[in-house]
């Protein structure tokens, strides 16, 4: 088939190269110009485990093509995916400004029928919105139709999850978009993974509904992680008793400094704005929010109330939200450096593969790659990512590295037994 991506970052990158690694045609279009020279020149824009490799190969044998040419990437295409940024506007909802731009651009160029893909994640009734939006652009009357395929991938593991979906949902109101969308996820269903199709505002809806019960999660184990240090109790001995019971399971039960990334926070505000809009209570998701922004503050009190912050030297180990990616919005470690800037300590910072994006928006901060030399004559440690490069380490030597054994284990990647048995001075989070 042929397909048009609208939007080459994490999502639109990954959507495009697994498309065309299926035999289709695809166009990236994006309108930053930078982005796409360097693409067209096989030079990749994020760090995603897989995606390179197959990029390349897809490149080199021209299935996959960028383009800033608004006009040829929608006259090319049957089906075009909009997969722009829907960040968090000053009101805490999507800002769809990208979308309806696109919109507009697919309207102005439409010259035979399309189907119109929402991937971005968007509040319900935008698919409404952006059909609206085609239509009053469009030249001539040309048929359409626009569909809601929300993404689920997660940064990381983002091409696993492009070959090896959990579900596919697709949200329709249309017998002949319907067909086409699900022969072009056929190869994906030989997994033997459900595609849904459901009515679109459904799926619009599942999948804030999805996001927000993953953030409901985190927050909730934080929220116990607070008992569990009163009482003495340990969270992740609470989260394991409560992982095997089938209709919990074990994941999202971890208690640490919190939430990030470019999608939990800001869709869970959207849903709040969202819910408000409609006259509905938002309270258990404020609640989630409100949980999370605290938590992220949660290392910094815990090292305030052992170690005079101003004029230390302090590590901090993982910039990025989560291990596996480069991706640093609204990670953790960004909330912590800044704060023990503010109260005068120095930064030395470590990650695997993030360091060049965290460098476009930290000041003052040393960047390390290993995490031996982060540490060197450092006052104190913090965890904020539990990247498994910091697992095994020896910790024998990072003890002898720190001017002070004091660790703050922000993600509870360390045993506090066998840490305080090495003479470290060990705080996790609810343990
Ligand atoms: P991103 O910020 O990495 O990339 C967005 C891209 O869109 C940028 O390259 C930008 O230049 C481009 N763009 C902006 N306006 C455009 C326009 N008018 N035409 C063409 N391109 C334009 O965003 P992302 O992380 O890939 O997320 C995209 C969407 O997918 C968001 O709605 C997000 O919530 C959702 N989503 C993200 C993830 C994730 O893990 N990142 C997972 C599931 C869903």
């Amino acid at each position: 088939m042929k397909i048009t991506v609208a939007g080459t970052g994490y999502v639109g990158l990954v959507t495009g190269t697994g498309f065309a690694n299926l035999g289709n045609d695809v166009i990236c279009l994006d309108i930053d110009h930078d982005k796409i020279n360097l693409l067209s020149n096989g030079v990749m824009q994020i760090y995603e485990p897989g995606l390179e490799e197959i990029f390349q190969q897809n490149l080199k044998s021209g299935r996959i093509k960028f383009t800033t040419d608004g006009k040829k990437a929608v006259q090319e295409s049957d089906i075009i995916f909009i997969c722009v940024g829907t960040p968090e506007n000053e009101r805490e909802e999507a800002d769809l400004t990208a979308v309806k731009e696109v919109a507009k651009t697919i309207g102005i160029h439409m010259n035979d029928y399309k189907i119109v893909v929402n991937k971005s994640t968007v509040p319900v009734g935008t698919a409404d919105l952006v059909k609206k939006i085609i239509t009053e652009n469009q030249q001539t009357k040309i048929e359409f139709d626009v569909v809601s395929n929300p993404e689920f991938l997660r940064e990381g593991a983002a091409v696993k999850d492009f070959e090896n979906p959990d579900r596919i949902v697709i949200g329709t109101d249309s017998l002949k978009a319907e067909k086409i969308m699900a022969s072009l996820y056929r190869s994906r269903a030989r997994t033997d993974r459900p595609i849904m199709v459901t009515d679109i505002l459904s799926a619009e809806i599942i999948k804030y509904a999805s996001n927000a019960m993953l953030a409901t999660r985190i927050s909730f184990m934080n929220q116990l992680s607070y008992l569990c240090e009163i009482t003495g109790a340990d969270i992740k001995e609470v989260a394991k008793g409560m992982g095997f019971d089938n209709r919990i399971g074990p994941r999202f039960l971890q208690a640490g400094v919190g939430y990030g990334g470019s999608c939990f926070p800001k869709d869970v505000k959207a849903l709040i704005s969202t819910l408000k809009q409609n006259d509905c209570d938002s309270d258990l998701f404020e609640a989630v929010n409100r949980i999370n922004a605290k938590q992220k503050s949660i290392v910094v009190k815990k090292l305030k109330s052992i170690l005079e912050i101003r004029d230390s030297t302090i590590a901090v180990w993982g910039i990025s939200f989560k291990p596996k990616t480069d991706d640093i919005r609204e990670a953790p470690s960004l909330k912590i450096i800044e704060e023990l800037q503010s109260m005068g300590a120095k930064i030395h910072a470590c990650d695997p593969v993030a360091i060049e994006n965290a460098k476009k928006i930290l000041n003052d901060v040393e960047f390390f790659e290993n995490p031996y030399e982060a540490i060197r004559d450092c006052d104190a440690l913090i965890v904020a990512t539990e990247w498994n490069e910091f697992r095994n380490l020896d910790l024998r030597a990072v003890k002898i590295l720190l001017k002070n054994p004091i660790i703050i284990d922000g993600r509870n990647i360390y045993d506090p037994k066998e840490m305080r048995g090495l003479g470290f001075t060990y705080m996790g989070v609810g343990r």
